[in-house]
């Protein structure tokens, strides 16, 4: 069934701990959050999908001055993870200490997990596998 993408159902299957990524109808490529166009074929049939929660880490950035919103929970990283299933995912890194960047190696296998931000709201994260 094809569903217009809605980046605030992203956010709520984040909030609720049930991450799921979109999928092309046409190509299959899995995309998250979600587009209105794949980027791979140009489609925009699209249908939730699950996916493995299985990945690695392809960039990270430090996260220092936080906008109003995050001031209290700064620093904190914020991770590009590529999915095994091929998209890739802006998400909270887990599992380091972002005093310590030098650490944190690229290609370093991850897994899905959620961290509850001092806001009270929850967040997708990976953490290592
Ligand atoms: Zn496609």
């Amino acid at each position: 069934m094809s569903e217009l993408p809605s980046v605030e159902k992203y956010k709520k299957k984040i909030a609720e701990r049930a991450f799921q990524a979109y999928k092309c109808m046409d190509c299959g490529a899995v995309i998250a959050p979600p587009l209105g166009v794949c980027y791979a074929c140009g489609g925009s049939k699209m249908t939730w999908t699950s996916v493995s929660g299985k990945g690695k880490l392809v960039s990270f950035t430090v996260i220092h001055v936080a906008p109003d919103e995050f001031v209290a929970e700064a620093p904190y990283f914020v991770a590009i993870v590529e999915l095994d299933e091929g998209a890739r995912v802006a998400a909270r890194l887990a599992g380091f200490d972002p005093l310590k960047p030098q650490e944190v190696k690229l290609g370093t296998r991850l897994v899905l997990d959620y961290v509850q931000g001092k806001s009270g709201k929850t967040y997708l994260a990976f953490r290592p596998a």
